[in-house]
């Protein structure tokens, strides 16, 4: 018989994918003998067999879930809907990963009219029980039964408006009993039904609501965003209850063992006296840091401080944990793995080594390569002068500039027109993930380090500010107003999250460095990785760029970006214009000097590492204006100004920009195909490599250049340039009487090199596969076209998995990259090997070039560091055959 329903005891925290995150780390805490109220878990198969009966509770899942009820009730001593000693739960969701705010969580189940008079007589605490009472019907209706909350908000507030009070705590036993028929009445109004009052039936009812979850809005958008796939399905945990809002002995709150933020060794959190589960992060009242319960409760304090410590030994590593007191009593309520940013997560990976309690290996693991995104951010200049408008909580770090906007969708629609945004709320919920996601930053007038807000920002690597009292924000008229100051709607500001200050205006910024312990980590992983690294680079600075973040050298210099300078430009298009060979030369040999001081400055920034230098790539016509623009000045001119010399010399470039007009320029004139054709123009870049090689090699430095040929399908193209390379290499060393060393490759971008990559070998010293090209000509995807019509519809259809632009196509681009390295070292055993596509800077595609044995990766500067950190974790991770990415 399947079972579907574990009591506390009987799970452990390695069944996570059985029971979800969250119940087996209750399991593992019970386990473990830390004070956790008792309960059990229905499993995550429990959910899929949900699904499979058509959404409905299949008899052996309720069978095995009142069997467990009877065992808490027995273990606790109280029956739920007992009168006298009732038994109250909580009905929490809980996946295999932790979806923040996702899924709701019901408090309190098991009140009704009878119950709660129990309540009132067993705690001698009438205006307790009523309270819970009335929290229960108002979760439960907006949980279970999809009522909003407004309205319920909204009916408190007439009361308390009423009576005169300005906050709950005023509000008596009696003024909750009142509160409470009005709730009821709001629940029959919606439902037309009463509010359920036997706690079986509310029980199930959700239980139900739990696994309809799974599939609500947010929860699919957090899933698609996070790529966790629909299968998992949820568990659902029912807990006893325990109250924080038992009086000023009692209270709630969450704690990270170590700074999320700044990853610094110190507790760090927030509670709330007297109150309940979800007032903590609700941000409705801003609560205490942790470190003054210390004071308020020290044995509590020192219980807890005890607890956390115990909890990051266990887990080996940094914490979120839940804590309620009851009475005096500490209990904690859930545990987890901490989100935090890519700051933290270097700095607790680091100090973890350092106090013993992780090797340099698994550190390693611990770091999302994608995260690193977030340091190699600019910032705000240090010599800036602030002038602060105002200051919060500093709840997420780094700086953003964005126009305010105060509404999710607002900033969703602005977001991808490519506006820079920046969402004004005075929370946030979860309901506003989209806005989130689109925006620049998020700055809240209310709510804590742990509000929602500030824990969703720190897990995408956003910026965020919380609890910004002085910030007034009015959303009807759509601004915020500070002091006599009034900030519109799409007026720019800039914020810092690092130290929760903001400013009007745009703010200058600078590059980012690394940190002592970034260096060290990045240290570490070079240590690992058996895969090299290099950037790809078209200029001096980013050439330094890349050397200064530790690439290994350049894997792709374009030299057609240096053709496109402004300057350039104009002597470009003389050749291209050029009638004839003589006229052709004149141009060439004026670009020549230009593109080896380029070389030259490439070479100093790499210091000896070899630099790969493509041969111009694009077709021709992209030097050239474009052609209905000049058709229409053309046109112009001809009325205008007919026979004069401006006219001529744009006929003339009109007649050749159609002459080089073609249907589909990708597949057109192009790559090696240039330089089959018109032979001097590589022959110029070719020698422009020498000189500079040349020069260097006089001045006593090293320099490597790797000539590369874009685009050839035969081996034949390239025997023919190789040779033209060749040649050029000899009469320039004649000429300088200076020795230098070269080789000369391919870039394999069309299956046809790839499949003949046997013969083409004979004729290269390395291949790189140009995985841009490669994956629209494997596809047949022109990717402009691609991503601009119908690849975002493939991939929420999942049609594709990914956008094969970002993330390699293992199943067929891959294979024709495994192929290629096959056949070409069966020819050549010492072929050097390399892939220089966007995705040499992405994690599994990295994963996927050091399981086929190239030599190295090569990406954009700024990704260097975020490759070598996954090229380390490829090497670690299959030394270990451990398939899966960890998610900090
Ligand atoms: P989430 O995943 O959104 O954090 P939780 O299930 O952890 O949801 O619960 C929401 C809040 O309710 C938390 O503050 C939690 O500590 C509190 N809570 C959950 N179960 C209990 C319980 N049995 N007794 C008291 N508080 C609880
Ligand atoms: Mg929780
Ligand atoms: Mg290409």
């Amino acid at each position: 018989m399947e079972k579907y329903v574990y009591l506390f005891h009987e799970g452990n925290g390695d069944k996570k994918e059985l029971l979800g995150g969250k119940g087996a780390n209750l399991a593992e805490m019970t386990r473990i003998g830390l004070p956790v109220p008792y309960g059990f878990t229905i499993s995550t198969q429990a959910c899929n067999a949900y699904y499979d009966s058509g959404k409905k509770i299949p008899a052996l899942v309720e069978a095995q879930a009142l069997e467990a009820l009877s065992r808490l009730e027995e273990k606790m001593g109280k029956r739920l809907g007992d009168a006298q000693n009732p038994l109250l739960v909580s009905v929490r969701s809980g996946s295999v990963f932790s979806m923040p705010g996702m899924m709701d969580t019901v408090l309190n189940l098991g009140m009704n009219d009878e119950t709660v008079v129990g309540m009132a007589k067993l705690t001698n605490n009438p205006r307790f029980a009523y309270d819970s009472y009335r929290r229960f019907i108002q979760m439960f209706s907006n949980v279970v039964l999809d009522i909003d909350t407004y309205y319920f908000e909204q009916f408190l507030e007439e009361v308390r408006e009423h009576k005169g009070y300005s906050s709950d705590p005023e509000m008596s036993a009696e003024d909750w009993q009142e509160v409470i028929v009005g709730y009821k009445s709001i629940v029959k109004k919606h439902t037309r039904k009463e509010f359920p009052q036997d706690p079986k039936e509310q029980l199930f009812l959700a239980i139900n609501a739990v696994f309809d979850s799974w599939n609500n809005q947010r929860a699919i958008v957090y899933r698609r965003l996070n790529k966790i796939p629909d299968h998992l399905g949820t568990a659902v945990n029912i807990q006893s209850m325990v109250f924080g809002n038992m009086g000023n002995d009692s209270g709630t709150g969450v704690a990270f063992t170590r700074n999320p933020s700044t990853g610094e060794h110190v507790l760090y959190g927030e509670y709330l006296i007297n109150a309940q589960g979800e007032d903590v992060v609700a941000g409705i009242r801003t609560p205490q840091p942790i470190a003054t319960l210390k004071d308020e409760m020290p044995e509590v304090y020192q219980q807890f401080t005890e607890t956390c410590k115990r909890l990051e030994q266990h887990y080996q590593e940094m914490q979120d944990i839940e804590f309620t007191v009851e009475r005096g009593k500490l209990f904690i309520l859930q545990t987890r793995n901490g989100k935090r940013t890519a700051q933290a997560a270097i700095r607790i990976a680091v100090e973890m080594v350092a106090e013993g309690i992780i090797d340099k290996k698994t550190a390693l693991l611990r770091v999302d390569p994608d995260q690193l995104n977030q340091l190699l951010h600019r910032r705000i200049d240090d010599k800036y002068q602030r002038t602060l408008l105002a200051k919060g909580l500093p709840a997420s770090p780094g700086a953003a500039t964005g126009q305010v906007v105060f509404d999710a969708d607002e900033a969703e629609q602005l977001g991808n027109e490519g506006k820079k945004v920046i969402l004004v709320r005075p929370e946030t919920t979860p309901d506003d993930i989209h806005g989130i996601v689109a925006s620049q930053a998020i700055l809240t007038s209310r709510g804590g380090m742990t509000s929602h807000a500030a824990v969703v920002a720190r897990g995408m690597g956003k910026a965020c500010i919380c609890g910004c009292e002085p910030l007034k924000i009015d959303l009807k008229a759509k601004q915020f107003t500070v002091g006599e100051t009034v900030v519109k709607y799409r007026e720019t500001i800039t914020i810092d999250g690092s130290t929760g200050e903001i400013m009007l205006g745009e703010i200058p910024m600078i590059d980012p460095e690394l940190s002592d312990e970034f260096q060290l980590l990045l240290a570490w992983a070079d240590q690992e990785r058996k895969i090299g690294v290099r950037a790809n680079a078209d200029n001096p600075e980013d050439a330094q760029k890349a050397f200064d973040f530790g690439a290994g050298g350049i894997g792709l210099c374009r030299t057609e970006h240096m053709f496109m300078d402004l300057k350039r430009i104009p002597i470009v298009q003389k050749m291209i214009l050029a009638e004839n060979y003589a006229e052709r030369m004149e141009a060439l040999d004026e670009l020549l000097p230009m593109q080896q001081g380029d070389f030259e400055g490439i070479f100093e920034a790499m210091q000896g590492h070899p630099v790969t230098i493509r041969l111009l790539d694009p077709p021709l016509h992209e030097f050239l204006p474009d052609k209905e623009e000049l058709l229409v000045e053309v046109t112009k001119l001809q009325i205008l100004n007919p026979g004069s010399t401006e006219l001529k010399e744009k006929e003339l470039l009109l007649k050749k920009v159609r002459q080089l007009d073609e249907f589909n320029p990708m597949l057109g004139h192009r790559g090696c195909r240039l330089g089959m054709i018109f032979p001097e123009i590589y022959d110029m870049q070719a020698k422009a490599i020498f000189y500079a090689a040349a020069k260097l090699a006089d001045k006593g430095m090293e320099v490597k250049p790797e000539i590369m040929i874009p685009l050839v399908g035969h081996v034949n193209e390239l025997k023919e340039m190789r040779q033209l390379v060749v040649d050029a290499g000899v009469r320039i060393q004649e000429e300088t009487g200076k020795q230098f060393d070269y080789t000369v490759g391919t870039m394999i971008e069309i299956p046809r090199a790839a499949l003949t990559a046997d013969q083409i070998a004979e004729e290269a010293d390395f291949f790189s596969f140009g995985t841009n090209d490669l994956t629209q000509t494997t596809f047949g995807y022109s990717r402009d076209d691609a991503e601009g019509k119908f690849l975002q519809a493939y991939i929420e259809h999942k049609v594709l998995p990914d956008n094969p632009f970002a993330v390699l196509d293992q199943d067929g681009v891959g294979k024709l990259v495994e192929m290629g390295v096959k056949l070409g070292r069966g020819t050549k055993p010492t072929l050097k090997t390399g892939i220089c596509g966007e995705h040499g800077g992405e994690k599994s595609s990295i994963d996927f070039c050091y399981r086929t044995g190239l030599d190295y990766v090569s990406c954009s500067p700024y990704r260097v560091p975020l490759a070598r950190l996954a090229a380390a974790q490829a090497t670690i991770r299959h030394e270990n055959k451990e398939e899966v990415y960890t998610t900090a």
